[in-house]
């Protein structure tokens, strides 16, 4: 999946550049502020990113 994240010091908002395949926590720097953002993906994160590309998918 791709992640969007807010900064909690700016409120910037950025994609997190590399897709994301499994549940896990990292960090990454803010372009705007260089605050260091803590991203946590979880199993429900993942599920529900999955059921969208599902939905958006065509109907063949
Ligand atoms: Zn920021």
């Amino acid at each position: 999946m791709r992640a969007v994240v807010s900064c909690e010091g700016c409120g910037h908002r950025q994609e997190v550049a590399r897709e994301i395949l499994a549940p896990s926590t990292f960090h990454i720097i803010c372009h705007r502020c260089e605050q260091s953002l803590v991203v946590s993906v979880t199993e429900a994160d993942l599920r529900t990113a999955a059921a969208m590309r599902r939905y958006r998918a065509p109907i063949s």
